[in-house]
């Protein structure tokens, strides 16, 4: 079973991957992760990314192609895998198709996790964890119980991600919706197209997503 994991970021795609790979044994393949494996190994391939990463520039999708070629060609890949924040645009998808078609490989199911866009920037504007364990809070679900002492380790001192405001997730979404969310009707052609709620609670959208692999088709 291959999947494509796609929504906006914050929609909870990283956190629905990980409880695939434990729940189902799938391979997570991640385009970050690849990347910095390649780079660690020192293969050729790997090398290229390396340089371009250093010169500050993005890596090209010839590169990202290179490297998740050279990860479909391992053996645990028959496991089934979980693309998570890939591919991002139409020209991906594109050699997506062509990269699966050559080594007899084939997606089984797109899934797309759906926001609404004020939800989502009340979610993530509102969150901060604790500076010493990271355990996740949030100003209006969820403040520690002790005013400013966390539950977990008693740390008086909090942080916050500086992308975690509106501006940015807004900019995000929209980066999606003109990117991303358009490389969907190229897979609802196949029929492989699922939409489930992903400002439901993390059981339920795994829930959802478990009952489209076990009776999806
Ligand atoms: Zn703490």
């Amino acid at each position: 079973m291959n999947v494509i994991l796609l929504g906006p970021p914050g929609a909870g795609k990283g956190t629905q991957a990980s409880r695939l790979v434990e729940t189902r044994n799938m391979v997570q393949l991640s385009t970050g992760d690849m990347l910095r494996a390649a780079v660690a190994a020192g293969t050729q391939i790997g090398l290229e990314a390396k340089a371009v990463m250093e010169a500050g520039e993005l890596v090209s999708d010839e590169i990202v192609d290179g490297i998740l070629s050279a990860r479909l060609d391992e053996a645990d890949i028959a496991r089934g895998f979980i693309l998570d924040g890939y591919p991002r645009t139409a020209v991906q998808a594109a050699s997506l198709d062509r990269l699966l078609g050559q080594k007899g490989l084939a997606l089984d199911h797109v899934i797309e996790l759906e926001v609404d866009e004020d939800s989502l920037v009340d979610r993530i504007t509102g969150r901060f964890t604790c500076a010493r364990c990271n355990a996740p809070y949030h100003d209006r679900y969820k403040q520690p119980a002790g005013a400013g002492v966390c539950d977990i380790c008693g740390s008086t001192e909090f942080k916050r991600r500086a992308d975690d405001n509106e501006e940015a997730v807004r900019t995000r979404m929209a980066e999606y919706r003109a990117k991303t969310a358009p490389i969907l009707p190229h897979y609802e052609a196949q029929g492989i197209v699922w939409r489930v709620d992903g400002m439901a609670a993390i059981d339920a959208v795994s829930a959802a997503i478990d009952a489209i692999l076990e009776g999806g088709d």
